[in-house]
């Protein structure tokens, strides 16, 4: 799948339409969710071109893949959720109901979070 370069977040990335960041270096842009999930609703996305999470971990680059992780721990810490616990959902392709396709990563928290899945 070849990358949208109309899509939301990489609209966000361009700075075309407003987010409310949390969270920002040289390879990850953290902001939250427009539609919240949960009490912490929080999306972390590369800020390079990567349609989804089976296409960052083909192609990325080992800093931006370190960059993510590091990022998350981060970010859950500064939302003082680090010891408290939360989720992290990465949504892929069809079956994975992913909308966006630039890859995401939601971190879900503030709250407990109910079980993994609930299949239709
Ligand atoms: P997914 O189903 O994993 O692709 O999730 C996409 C997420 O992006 C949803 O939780 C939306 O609420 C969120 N979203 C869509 N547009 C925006 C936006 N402009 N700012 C922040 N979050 C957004």
């Amino acid at each position: 799948m070849s990358y949208d370069n109309t899509n939301i977040f990489a609209r966000i990335l361009r700075g075309e339409i407003p987010n409310n960041t949390v969270y920002e270096d040289a390879h990850v842009l953290a902001f939250k969710d427009i539609r919240p999930q949960a009490k912490v609703h929080v999306l972390v996305i590369p800020k390079g071109a990567y349609v989804s999470a089976q296409d960052f971990g083909a192609r990325a680059s080992e800093a931006e893949i370190a960059a993510m992780a590091r990022a998350i721990s981060k970010i859950t810490q500064e939302l003082g959720i680090a010891e408290s616990g939360y989720r992290l959902i990465a949504n892929t392709g069809g079956h994975g109901h992913q909308e966006v396709p630039h890859y995401h990563v939601h971190i879900l928290g503030g709250q407990p979070i109910g079980k993994m899945v609930h299949l239709p």
